[in-house]
């Protein structure tokens, strides 16, 4: 298979734990006989250094170019927002991307891995065999888009923030919460807050009708406070949460801390096309920046969602996936997952990709 692939790179340890996500690839093109075509374009604070502007003209062409769009990280250091290369970096790239591509389906998977449950904020009675959410967020309506205003009322300042769903964007996102089920443990766990919401009681109407059509699924529906509750005392309950903008915005933070660590973390934005960008969930992690020691997993597993979601080489994503979890299981750890309990010393990004790549080859 010969795939064009948009690396963007961006700016503090995105370009780190990139070179360990290429690698990976380049060594799955080598041995299952696929050509990745490569074009790195800039984006970010190092897009600005050199146009002027965090999304150019140049990246947004070969984006358009491509089979799929690899992303590293994009911001500075928050103490230095106020400087022009850093300021609304984060907008201008990431979401304008967003927006241009029109990338409604958000899905983050988030594992905690038997090896790293040292690492997870929850007792080891809770997580069990292990906790493997996927979490799918619908990233096109609701509150963030609707009209935001501030006026005054008979001498009061009063906010009005309106939330709509139509129920297109609402099937759309519970078609892609259902196929991801059907590939996984058959559950979804649709999330709402139908007893006060119209938006909440479309949503649970059209989610419901749209479960019809999976009859090899189970569905359940909970309110949004219970499922923030549910997330904690019974994590490994849950499959696949299918969430609004909002909810999903807020409960996948929740369930991402349950890894261990930000670095551990993939993702996918995928438009109706199936086109799609896949990143780490993290930020640029400006405190740890040029120091060799962030953790590659996240960036690595995001190429490895590319595989399977954009280019449907489930096999290929699944060698790496099977190399991630073999490398924790020997022990090998990064700073952010290591414990002082642990056999070996922190390994560097470097070593945890080469790690990664001999375990996919063995
Ligand atoms: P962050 O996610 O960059 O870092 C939070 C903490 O997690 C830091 O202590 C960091 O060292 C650690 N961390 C993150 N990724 C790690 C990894 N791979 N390995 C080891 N440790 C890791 O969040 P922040 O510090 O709030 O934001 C820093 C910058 O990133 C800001 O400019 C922000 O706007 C930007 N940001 C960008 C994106 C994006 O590009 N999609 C997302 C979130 C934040």
């Amino acid at each position: 298979m010969k795939k064009a692939i948009a690396v963007l790179s961006g700016d503090g340890i995105g370009p780190e734990v990139m070179s360990e996500a290429i690698k990976v690839l380049l060594r799955i093109a080598e041995d299952f006989g696929h050509e990745f075509i490569l074009q790195n374009a800039l984006i970010g604070g190092t897009a600005w250094e050199i146009h002027g502007e965090h999304f150019p003209e140049e990246t947004k062409k070969i984006c358009e170019g491509s089979d799929a769009i690899l992303f590293g990280s994009v911001g500075g250091p928050i103490q230095e927002q106020g400087n022009a290369k850093w300021q609304d970096c984060e907008r201008n790239s990431i979401l304008q991307l967003r927006q241009y591509f029109r990338f409604q389906t958000n899905l983050r998977p988030s594992k905690v891995y038997p090896a790293l449950a040292d690492s997870c904020v929850l007792r080891p009675q809770i997580i069990g065999n292990g906790v493997d959410i996927l979490c799918v967020r619908e990233l096109s309506g609701d509150i963030y888009f609707g009209e935001h205003r501030i006026e005054v009322i008979e001498g009061v300042k009063n906010a009005i923030d309106v939330m709509t769903y139509d129920e297109i964007t609402i099937a759309d996102i519970a078609h892609a919460a259902f196929q991801a089920a059907r590939h996984r443990r058959k559950k979804v766990t649709s999330v709402d807050k139908a007893n006060v919401l119209a938006c909440s009681r479309l949503w649970r109407e059209v989610v419901t009708e749209v479960s019809k059509e999976y009859p090899d699924c189970q569905l359940e529906h909970l309110l949004v406070d219970n499922c923030a509750m549910q997330l904690i005392r019974c994590p490994t309950a849950f499959d696949v949460l299918l969430m609004p903008n909002m909810f999903g915005d807020i409960l996948s933070d929740e369930v991402s801390v349950l890894a261990g660590s930000l670095g551990m973390l993939p993702s996918a934005s995928l438009n109706k096309h199936g086109f799609g960008l896949y990143e780490p969930s993290s930020g640029s992690a400006p405190d740890i920046a040029g120091k060799g020691i962030a953790n590659p997993i996240g960036q690595i597993l995001s190429a490895a969602m590319m595989l399977e979601y954009s280019f449907q080489l489930v096999q290929e994503s699944e060698a790496i996936h099977r190399a991630v979890e073999k490398s924790l299981d020997q022990g090998f750890r990064t700073a952010d997952i290591s414990t002082p309990n642990d056999r070996l010393r922190p390994i560097s990004t470097i070593e945890m990709g080469n790690i990664i790549i001999k375990n996919l080859i063995s």
